[in-house]
């Protein structure tokens, strides 16, 4: 019997529905596209564009991508599925031609993936993807769409964390507590006058200066440094900046008894790092759980159903979402992100075999 390459055997381990590779040499288009699983509808998730070390590398970023987008659509109880592009290449390759062409590969989907905005691709971007193909959401508002989603998850991130502090100190209120939020960007930003307004103790850090200089002038809130992270005696952290911050390194060194924040892919391993987190008795709210906001408002798009009130009254889910998370990880004794996971999946299992 012939022996399966490395890339084959990463390919179905996984078990995504298709994994498609589109290719234009003359424009220099080397794309991804993710479809992870189909069974609660279109698949839906971002284009990110990455100039990534190698093609491999594009291909676990999609693999690992999609498979979160599946979760996180579940548990936000939404009829859509799991998937996720990635454009791999240099910033410079990209053109209204370029991206037209890539989005011509979504149009020959006909409508199994449909993607929204992600890292490295503009709002310009996704106008001119919308001229090739249907299947894009997350517009700006003077195209249609409900705009940007950033609203709509620090939200989604502030209920999450009431809901973890009401598990952790038995009421919900965030007055007083000393929260670090690393990352003040579209979704910290937000999150901050959340926070500012129930009279929260709020540290923030950011490593654009500029950034951090107009929220310190605006609200009541003191810095901090990324070094001082782990000499801080926290209640809670809120990662909003970047993926892979949880590791047995910082698991060790952070003092919190929450950790809810925006950031995709907080943990490093998800095998190992819930499992430390929860050795240390620190309540790890699910990034793909807490940050659903956004997808909320995409889905939203797709179906029409254009208004901000409905995606903000949806997103309030997330806080008895969180709860039954909380409870079910207590009760059978797992970690946060497995029993995350066991409620997403059992809800695809449910629909399987319907
Ligand atoms: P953003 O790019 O607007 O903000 C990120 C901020 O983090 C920037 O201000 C950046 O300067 C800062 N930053 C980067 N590295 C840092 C570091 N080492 N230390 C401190 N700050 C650092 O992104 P965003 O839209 O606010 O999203 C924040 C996170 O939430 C991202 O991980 C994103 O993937 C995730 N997320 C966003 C949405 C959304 O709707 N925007 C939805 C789901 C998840």
């Amino acid at each position: 019997m012939q022996k399966n390459s490395s890339l084959s055997e990463k390919i179905f381990k996984q078990d995504h529905e298709q994994i498609i590779y589109c290719s234009d040499n003359k424009l220099g288009l080397k794309a991804i596209i993710g479809v992870h699983d189909t069974t609660l509808g279109s698949s839906m998730g971002g284009t990110r564009m990455w100039n990534y070390s190698s093609e491999d590398e594009g291909l676990k970023d999609v693999l690992r991508l999609s498979k979160a987008m599946t979760l996180k659509s579940s548990l936000a109880g939404l009829n859509a599925g799991g998937g996720k592009a990635v454009i791999i290449g240099d910033l410079k390759l990209k053109n209204k031609n370029f991206i037209e062409k890539y989005a011509s590969f979504i149009n020959d989907l006909n409508g199994k993936y449909w993607t929204a905005q992600d890292v490295n691709i503009s709002s310009q971007d996704m106008i001119w993807m919308k001229g090739v193909t249907p299947f894009v959401v997350g517009m700006p508002e003077e195209e249609g769409g409900l705009g940007d989603s950033s609203h709509p998850t620090a939200y989604g991130v502030y209920l999450g964390m009431k809901a973890a502090t009401k598990f952790v100190y038995g009421n919900d209120s965030l007055e007083g507590k000393k929260i670090a939020l690393q990352g003040i960007g579209k979704v910290g930003a937000k999150l901050i006058e959340y926070l500012v307004k129930e009279n929260a103790n709020v540290y923030v850090n950011d490593i654009n200066v500029d950034r951090l200089k107009s929220v310190i002038d605006k609200y009541e809130v003191k810095t901090f440094k990324n070094s001082e992270l782990y000499s801080m005696d926290l209640d809670i952290f809120s990662p909003c900046a970047l993926g892979g911050i949880l590791n047995s390194e910082s698991i060790k060194k952070l003092n919190c008894r929450i950790i809810a924040g925006a950031a995709n892919n907080q943990l490093e391993n998800d095998k190992i790092h819930d499992i430390e987190l929860k050795e240390r008795n620190i309540v790890y709210v699910p990034d793909f759980l807490i940050n659903s906001g956004g997808i909320i408002s995409v889905y939203h798009e797709q179906i029409q159903d254009l208004s901000k009130e409905k995606v903000f009254s949806v997103t309030e889910n997330i806080y008895s979402k969180v709860e039954d998370v909380l409870n079910l990880s207590s009760k059978n004794n797992i970690s946060t992100n497995a029993s995350a996971m066991k409620i997403a999946l059992d809800r695809i299992d449910r629909n399987k075999k319907k």
